[in-house]
């Protein structure tokens, strides 16, 4: 499977940029993980909505679903068209129930992650670990042909996702907090060394920093994630792509 950044920023995107946006590609299909602010206009460097199998919102804040209206606008312009048969399956939780309620519209099917233990899109494995943020919010576990991407989506400290990522090949980890960053001081959030304590404790592969305030000190949060973790952390960035 493949992974690239469309949108990593946490809250607001900077110049050109957009909030978190992941897309997966396997042999099977394209999962997009998150659908925030800026992420269409970066979907369409890489893919078309037609060619996605469904979509995975962690939760309901606009940063992580601000371009969810844009992207139906898009299915509505493939189904005229005949470029897509079906609408789009769209999988979040169900609260709040206000920002449930905005993202329903014609073009799309909705499931509850609420209701869903693991599921199958574009052939993958997918799964949910309920964590700590101010909105009910899910971590996302997806395993294809026996490689493992975990996103830790918007969340405090949490050991239960040391047991989700155990092993993981690829760890997306937040780290919004960064000492002298005026970005976001909300509630909720982790800061590198945190995200770094989660990847060691579960052993995982390869820890990518993600959820990044935009005047963060990154060779600090950098240094101190790859402290504790012991080996180099990556910053997210949309020029890599992740092959597993
Ligand atoms: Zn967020
Ligand atoms: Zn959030």
């Amino acid at each position: 499977m493949k992974i690239d950044i469309l949108g990593y920023w946490g809250g607001y995107p900077t110049r050109g940029g957009a909030t978190a946006g992941y897309l997966i590609t396997t042999d099977e299909g394209q999962i997009l993980l998150d659908c925030g602010s800026g992420v269409m206009s970066k979907l369409s460097l890489k893919s078309r909505v037609e060619q996605l199998s469904g979509v995975v919102l962690s939760h309901l804040h606009y940063d992580h679903m601000a371009d969810v209206g844009i992207l139906q606008y898009a299915v509505a312009g493939a189904l005229r068209n005949d470029r897509m048969k079906d609408k789009m399956p769209i999988v979040s939780p169900s609260e709040p129930d206000d920002k449930w309620q905005e993202i329903q519209s014609r073009q799309s099917e909705h499931k509850k992650i609420e209701e869903l233990s693991a599921f199958t899109m574009a052939g993958a494995v997918i799964e949910f670990l309920a964590v700590n943020h101010t909105i009910p919010c899910y971590a996302v576990k997806i395993t294809y042909k026996d490689k493992v991407f975990v996103y830790s989506a918007d969340t405090t400290y949490l050991e239960s996702l040391v047991n989700f990522a155990k092993d993981a090949d690829l760890f997306f980890c937040e780290a919004t907090i960064c000492e002298g960053s005026t970005h976001t001081a909300g509630p909720g959030h982790m800061d590198a060394k945190e995200a770094a304590l989660i990847a060691k404790k579960a052993n995982v592969g390869k820890l990518v920093l993600t959820h990044l305030p935009s005047d963060g000190n990154f060779e600090l949060m950098k240094t101190q994630a790859s402290d504790i973790f012991g080996k180099e952390v990556a910053l997210a960035s949309e020029v890599d792509s992740y092959f597993l």
